[in-house]
């Protein structure tokens, strides 16, 4: 009898450790069961904004692989099967057929837990109403396709001005809807610090998108239709559709009701080759605690970026080979209107919250040489330590061209480079691509100027 993997959760973290262990061990060493409780697998929720703003046309267009695709390759994979329990001593789960409502238990060998994150809901008067949506999974997102085309709203308020709130405010302004976004923080887009994050919010008004910040949600207002306002400290807001974009937390309930371990942030508590403390029960993607290479902590972030890599580093070592994780500093891009908005390590808050005493420098400068067509704006800023002048984070906003810049700036923080490090790195040149100084140098340089600057006045 093959050795038996078990998935729970058929998208980027545990469909990739599926398909990575299948290739490593041939289908008579390993038989793999995969269950998703939704009706698609391998999909990509960062396109349910573009599916809602009509840049993508079917949902089918955002499924990377079917379960058809998965048995071509021998691997089982049984949608709209929810795992209710995880039986880590008996090695079995309890799996809930969604359709026919019948229950079975399934014994594992080797289990890999993907069960993703769930998006924050507030604890306010009607919460859960009709029309007001959370969004993770594709299910979400064809949710609110289906309510958009039955219902017709006119008006939509985003709850929280993060990355994915503000994509699916950017999807609604396109279905010419009245849109409004509601955030709590100064300033949207809460991974930048606000002085970054203050063009969103004027790209978002420029595209005559709502926006109110320091400003908190108090209640839903409903009707017989379901959500008809959204109440905030200082106004209602008349509202057809709401997103709740106020972040996710790691889908681990199962895990820590199996009696696995949970970590302060939420995650489940997993080692540098994705496994549990229980041997052959591995865990990866958002539901999984990922340790930050600058905070030098665990830490819950939902990426798919991340999720992929770790699903692949399982898989290895479930089919016996050996592959590490070591662990990540952030880095995430995002579009919203016309403006790249992208990120790496620690913003300034988080680098006090790390214990790191910093310096800044921000520079405005140009994705082209400056006479060239198309040159248009980028402004950098560098978070790096006092003193020895090393890396913190990075973030970057600007127009077309912008924001792939800051992988750059992340392999740099990987390899925990110092700004004087940084400043004559060998970056191409030429008028289409970049000025002679790349806003990566420029701005490095001007943070070199900074920890002088703090050195002198120290001295
Ligand atoms: C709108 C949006 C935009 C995004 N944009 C980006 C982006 O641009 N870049 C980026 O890096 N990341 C982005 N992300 C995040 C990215 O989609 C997630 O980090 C990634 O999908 C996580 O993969 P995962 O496999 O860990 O979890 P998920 O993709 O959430 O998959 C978990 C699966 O497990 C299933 N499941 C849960 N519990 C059970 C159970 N008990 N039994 C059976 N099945 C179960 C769920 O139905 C789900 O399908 C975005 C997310 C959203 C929602």
């Amino acid at each position: 009898v093959p050795e038996r993997l078990v998935v729970i959760g058929g998208d980027a973290a545990g469909m990739t450790a599926a398909s990575q262990a299948r290739k490593m061990r041939g289908p008579r060493g390993l038989s793999i069961l995969a269950f998703e409780k939704g009706s698609y697998t391998s999909y990509s929720a960062c396109g349910i904004p573009y599916l809602v703003g009509g840049v993508v046309e079917t949902i089918d267009d955002l499924i990377v692989r079917s379960p058809e695709e998965f048995a071509e390759r021998d691997i089982e994979a049984r949608t709209r099967h929810e795992v209710t329990e995880v039986d880590v001593n008996s090695r079995e789960v309890t799996v809930r057929d969604l359709e026919g409502k019948t229950e079975s238990r399934e014994g594992f060998d080797q289990l890999m837990i993907a069960t993703g994150a769930i998006p924050r809901r507030p604890d306010l008067l009607n919460s859960d109403a009709r029309g007001i949506f959370g969004v993770q999974t594709i299910e979400h997102g064809a949710a609110i396709e289906r309510f958009i085309e039955q219902e017709e709203p006119k008006s939509a308020v985003v709850v929280g001005g993060g990355y994915i709130g503000l994509e699916m405010a950017e999807a609604f302004k396109t279905r010419e809807m009245n849109v409004t976004c509601v955030e709590l923080a100064p300033e949207p887009m809460t991974m930048l610090d606000p002085d970054m994050g203050h063009p969103v919010g004027e790209a978002l008004r420029d595209m005559e998108i709502g926006l109110f910040t320091n400003e908190r949600v108090t209640e839903f207002e409903v009707d017989a239709g379901g959500v008809s306002a959204v109440v905030t400290e200082n106004r209602t807001i008349p509202a057809d559709i709401v997103v709740l974009g106020l972040g996710v937390t790691p889908n681990s309930t199962l895990a820590e009701k199996a009696g696995l371990e949970i970590g302060d942030s939420g995650g489940i508590v997993v080692d540098r080759r994705m496994e549990t403390p229980r041997e052959g029960i591995w865990a990866a993607g958002d539901c999984a605690e990922k340790f930050h290479l600058v905070a030098r902590q665990p830490v819950s972030i939902a990426l798919g970026t991340h999720a992929n890599k770790e699903g692949r580093v399982a898989g290895i070592n479930i089919a016996g080979g050996h592959a590490s994780f070591p662990g990540v500093v952030g880095t995430a891009v995002s579009k919203v209107c016309d403006l790249e908005v992208a990120t790496t390590g620690l913003n300034e808050a988080d680098a006090a919250d790390a214990g790191f005493q910093y310096v800044t420098a921000t520079m405005d400068s140009s994705t082209r040489a400056g006479y060239f067509p198309k040159a248009s704006a980028i402004r950098t800023k560098i978070v790096c330590e006092k003193r020895s002048g090393r890396l913190l984070g990075a973030q970057i906003v600007g127009r077309e061209g912008a924001a792939k810049r800051i992988d750059v700036l992340a392999t740099a923080l990987w390899n925990e480079m110092t700004v004087d490090e940084m400043l004559n790195l060998d970056l191409s040149y030429a008028p289409p691509f970049a000025p002679v100084w790349d806003p990566v140098l420029i701005t490095a340089r001007e943070a070199w100027d900074a920890v002088q600057e703090d050195l002198a006045a120290a001295t």
